[in-house]
């Protein structure tokens, strides 16, 4: 089996939530892709309720765009503590840090549910498996505890 980056990191010694580079990709033509774990709730002390996170998921989605170019993905871990963020070209944490922080304050501050993407039948994977009212209450407490430009110690930005 391949050795896969976040496995090797030590879970508990992490202090979310945080913004942290797993690493940088050059690829065949030269393109840079770089990789985030966006780690918003502390592993294997909490998780988001799936609803929430997958409110979340949908927002983000529009959100990051309207902050930054260049976004290829970002998507839920399975354990439900993050994301796992691609983004083309380099990129800080402290960078992407922010383009969270400020898109958590909007989920908390300015969305109302018509303007969550990708609610109906048609254009998602399980409709009915949403929650406006967790994204926010979980997106205030994230930025209540605020988010850090390091895994390891706290550097909220
Ligand atoms: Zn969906």
């Amino acid at each position: 089996m391949a050795e896969v980056e976040s496995f090797q990191l030590d879970h508990t010694k992490v202090l979310a939530p945080y913004v942290r580079l797993i690493g940088s990709e050059t690829g065949p033509k030269g393109d840079i892709i770089t990789n985030f774990d966006v780690r918003l709730v502390q592993p294997n002390v909490q998780e988001i309720p799936t609803a929430g996170l997958h409110t979340i998921e949908h927002l983000m989605a529009s959100l990051i765009r309207d902050r930054i170019d260049g976004m290829i993905d970002f998507s839920p871990f399975g354990c439900r503590t993050g994301f796992h963020m691609i983004m083309w070209g380099e990129h800080t944490s402290e960078e992407i840090a922010k383009v969270i922080k400020s898109s958590l304050e909007a989920i908390v501050t300015v969305v109302e549910w018509a303007d969550v993407p990708g609610t109906t039948i048609e254009s998602c994977g399980n409709y009915r498996d949403h929650s406006l009212w967790t994204a926010k209450e979980w997106s205030a407490l994230i930025l209540k505890r605020g988010i850090s430009s390091d895994p390891f110690i706290r550097k909220v930005i």
